[in-house]
């Protein structure tokens, strides 16, 4: 049993914690929280040893009815790896910490690739992260691009990728993040930091453009890839549909956007809603020749979370890519599809019509 601890239980943190406790071969040590408060409540609600961050909260958590398990010190040592999972550039002032203890440490895509000696992605380098101390799990943004440049690549070459990321202003409770009335380059210079996120990862040829926009619920990629050699679309599709961290959405069932997005997840009893595939429209994908084009949506809240679990088990050596990855999928649930159709199989359409 690989006994897990998390440090840092806000948006990413609490849905880990829930995604560990769901694997036979993981046991959550606990989770460490900087700030009493209703988040906190429902992590003792589930059980979860919370442990405290700052001496000074202690009484706090206990006037919320919160049992303290002890300070993070005590949580990093008993934990065979820990997952650092605080706010972007949190991460690296606490590796001391982890060193300390001699425990190997993933952080998330929101710090410097310096903290760690490879960024990981499991489709893309999942033996790379093997046996190391420290390792990053890409951002939100590069998980959903390197899921899908990976494959292409690999069966088809990738002379140039250009993707342009319509990102989402905050997350549905960062009610000070915006912005709440404009369409911001983010940044304005090209290309965005996103394009060298992937290629810590993988070798390939892009350019990224980032602009934020004031919505919450998912981001919006738009990507033009020209193929090393051109290939028939039913090969393309085939290479989709292959992998359950994709998701393609039929063109005939009224998935036009995020908000229905979420609102299927919510349908199919995800739980928070979460969507941990890359949804690519399949009405989007156009073929001329060796380019590529599609749309893309991705959920940002949850789609680093199967990584995460699949760095757990790269990191320590336990499993095979392929063994971990059919694991995540199978206990996570993102082998039952968010729709009981496969659109990509064949040009006709997979419902029946009306
Ligand atoms: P968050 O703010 O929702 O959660 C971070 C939690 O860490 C909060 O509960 C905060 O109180 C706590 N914290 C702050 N300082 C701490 C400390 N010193 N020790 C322990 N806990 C501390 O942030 P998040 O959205 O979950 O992001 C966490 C990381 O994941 C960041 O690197 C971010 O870039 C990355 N990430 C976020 C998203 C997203 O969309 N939210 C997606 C992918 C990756």
């Amino acid at each position: 049993m690989i006994r897990v601890g998390i440090n840092g239980y806000g948006t990413i943190g609490k849905r880990i914690a829930d995604a560990i406790v769901a694997q036979p071969d993981m046991s959550l040590t606990g989770v460490a929280k900087l700030t009493p408060d209703y988040v906190a409540m429902r992590a003792q609600e589930r059980s979860y040893p919370l442990y405290y961050v700052d001496d000074s909260s202690r009484e706090e958590f206990q006037t919320l009815g919160i049992d303290v398990a002890g300070p993070v010190d005590d949580l990093v040592a008993k934990s065979d790896v820990i997952i650092d999972a605080t706010p972007a550039g949190v991460g690296e002032q606490n590796r001391t910490l982890y060193e300390r203890h001699d425990t190997p440490a993933l952080y998330q895509g929101g710090e410097d690739a310096t903290v760690a000696a490879t960024t990981f992605n499991s489709r893309a380098n999942y033996d790379d992260a093997a046996g190391l101390d420290a390792v990053r799990v890409a951002s939100c943004n590069t998980t959903g691009l390197t899921r899908l440049l990976t494959p292409l690549q690999e069966q088809f070459g990738i002379e140039r990728a250009r993707a342009t990321l319509v990102r989402r202003g905050g997350d549905p409770n960062q009610p000070s993040r915006g912005p709440i009335n404009d369409a911001l380059p983010d940044p304005i210079t090209v290309p965005s930091h996103h394009a060298k996120q992937v290629t810590d990862i993988m070798d390939v040829p892009i350019e990224t453009l980032a602009m934020k926009v004031p919505v919450t619920l998912m981001h919006l990629h738009s990507v033009s890839i020209t193929l090393e050699e051109a290939p028939t679309m039913d090969a393309v599709r085939d290479l989709l549909t292959e992998d359950p961290r994709l998701f393609a959405i039929p063109g005939e069932v009224g998935l036009d956007g995020a908000g229905a997005l979420k609102e299927l997840a919510k349908d199919a009893d995800r739980p928070r809603a979460d969507v941990w595939e890359n949804c690519i429209w399949d009405d989007s994908l156009t073929l001329d020749g060796r380019e590529l084009s599609l749309f893309q949506a991705i959920h940002q809240e949850a789609i680093v979370v199967p990584e995460n679990i699949d760095a757990v088990r790269a990191i320590l050596d336990t499993d095979s890519r392929a063994a971990s990855r059919t694991r995540t999928n199978e206990q996570l649930g993102i082998d039952d599809p968010l729709l009981p159709v496969d659109s990509l199989q064949a040009d006709e359409p997979s419902i029946p019509a009306e």
